[in-house]
């Protein structure tokens, strides 16, 4: 299991699985189903779901959901790719959604 000692990171609020530093959220204004959510450039202890097109706000993605590699509980998705090109720079990057996570120090 991965591990941030020394550094702010974001948790799994159900188990505390480590999961994103804090330096790697990119963004806090995204909207998921529960609400607010943060953009990561880099997530870890996570398992993925199978590949699918979804209908987003900003437009059509293949994501696959996210889960934590600990408890299972669902935490957002990954952007596989962007079907527009203005979009692009989500490709790889990661959603999670703030009701599921925790800010550790
Ligand atoms: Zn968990």
């Amino acid at each position: 299991m991965a591990e941030f000692l020394g550094n702010p990171f974001f948790s799994c609020r159900n188990c505390r699985n480590p999961l994103a530093l804090r330096e790697d959220l990119l963004n806090k204004n995204f909207l998921a189903k529960t609400g607010q959510a943060y953009l990561f450039t880099n997530v870890v202890n996570i398992a993925l779901g199978r590949k699918e097109d979804r209908q987003l706000i900003t437009g059509k993605f293949a994501i696959a959901t996210i889960y934590c590699s600990n408890c299972g509980v669902e935490l957002g998705w990954k952007y596989l790719a962007a079907y527009d090109v203005k979009q692009k720079y989500k490709e790889g990057r990661f959603i999670i959604e703030r009701s599921k996570i925790v800010k550790e120090y």
